[in-house]
């Protein structure tokens, strides 16, 4: 490619045409996220919101600890040098600089005392979370996981389309049991008119709310399992579910809790594969011990008409998830979270699977609480992407045109014919 000289107000740079047109084309893309928990403006604003929140719907005090004292910025610039370099940081001081102007990179009281006026500043409007999403991230649509509101649906319905969290029916052999969330599925009594007696009349409930998310537009179902429990789900008897649920909460031994939830997986993925719901389904980290992606081969087997959407990369199992999809035609891969975990990581996998032939196979979402954290994280993936593609254009493995559709697709359109959008 021919290089050319572009002025700027650095002087004069070099730059390679092609590569600026190809940047420039990823830069302008328009994207469907697939996976957010954004928490609606009204619970962000209740609590004076300050750059803390942004930090903490960032990831950022999954590494480092939160500040006792929120006006303490002292205490938290120390917290943050301790992690420089994290990637949950760097997406979060992208956007904190790029939509507020401020850089607290490396941070500073002043600068962090700034931000936190700016943000307080922005969010005087309540069309602010649209616009960071519509306006200056492109993001055409999102799909929101709203754990704490599972059945409530109160989100911009221009913004966002819901999937359902399934997590709550593994849940049901007891009243008093919770999911890691605190959500029961006995929640759903009231408003799907329906009291449960019975483990027949458990069963009823699972169909009408899949019925009724289907008939709300839900387009998905979401499993977090992985933060409650290893995701091997052995093949259990229904008699042995309802041996279980019989129990009524009394005497339930951890191998019950176990199989009971065994059972009810399967039962929920019969329907999926009835009505034509996707399934994404959270692998890795989390409860490290049993989160590896390999867990989930005998359901990706026996439910071949079920789509299977594997988040994370199943980091650090990122192998072992491209595995996964060379061997299971109904598997999908999900990128989300994975860029702001690590670029690297992100990097090594995004290139190994369109070698593998996963181009229309791939899609990333966000994962996070704040919109400025999803601006941060969709900057942090583009930049990956333009740069796996771009290299692959100059090593002559894929075509500039190739290249460009292979963006889009990843960033918008294998999303929209997965979740018919
Ligand atoms: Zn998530």
């Amino acid at each position: 490619m021919k290089p050319t000289f572009k002025s700027s107000t650095r002087g004069c740079i070099y730059v390679e045409s092609v590569d600026l047109k190809f940047f420039e084309g990823v830069a302008d893309m328009h994207v469907v996220d697939t996976h957010e928990h954004t928490y609606p403006y009204e619970v962000l604003t209740s609590k004076g919101l300050s750059i803390i929140d942004i930090l903490e719907g960032s990831y950022v005090f999954w590494v480092t600890e939160s500040p006792e004292d929120r006006s303490d910025y002292r205490s938290l610039v120390e917290r943050l040098r301790r992690i420089s370099g994290s990637a949950f940081y760097k997406a979060c001081s992208i956007a904190v600089k790029e939509l507020y102007g401020v850089d607290i990179d490396p941070p500073t009281v002043e600068a962090l005392e700034e931000a936190s006026r700016r943000v307080r500043e922005a969010y005087r409007d309540p069309r602010w979370i649209r616009e960071v999403f519509k306006e200056k991230s492109l993001i055409d649509t999102a799909l929101l996981d709203p754990y704490w509101d599972v059945w409530g649906g109160s989100f911009d319905p221009d913004l966002f389309k819901p999937v359902f969290r399934i997590n709550m029916f593994l849940f049901g052999y007891s009243r008093e049991a919770r999911d890691h969330n605190g959500n029961t599925p006995y929640l759903l009594e009231k408003p799907l008119n329906l009291e449960v007696h019975s483990f027949d009349d458990y069963l009823e409930l699972v169909d009408r709310a899949l019925k009724e998310a289907k008939r709300r537009g839900y387009v998905a179902l979401k499993s977090a399992l992985a933060y409650d429990r290893p995701i091997r789900f052995e093949e259990v008897d229904e008699d042995e579910a309802r041996r279980v649920f019989e129990k009524k909460g009394v005497d339930v031994t951890s191998r019950d809790v176990r199989a009971f939830g065994d059972f009810m997986l399967h039962y929920i993925l019969g329907k999926a594969e009835d009505m034509g719901f996707p399934v994404q389904f959270h692998t890795g980290l989390a409860l490290i011990e049993g989160s590896n992606p390999m867990n989930l081969v005998n359901l990706l087997r026996k439910y071949v008409n079920v789509k299977f959407i594997l988040f994370h990369g199943g980091y650090p199992w990122i192998r072992e998830t491209l595995a996964l999809a060379l061997s299971f035609r109904n598997v999908y891969l999900d990128l989300c979270w994975l860029p702001i975990i690590s670029p690297s990581a992100c990097r090594i996998m995004l290139r190994e699977a369109i070698e593998l032939g996963f181009s229309g196979r791939l899609m990333w979402g966000g994962d996070c609480w704040v919109a400025e954290a999803t601006y941060g994280a969709l900057k942090m993936f583009k930049s990956v992407l333009s740069d796996v593609l771009k290299d692959m254009v100059e090593k002559d493995h894929l075509t500039f045109d190739e290249a460009l559709d292979i963006a889009s697709k990843i960033l918008k359109w294998n999303a929209v014919e997965l979740f018919n959008l």
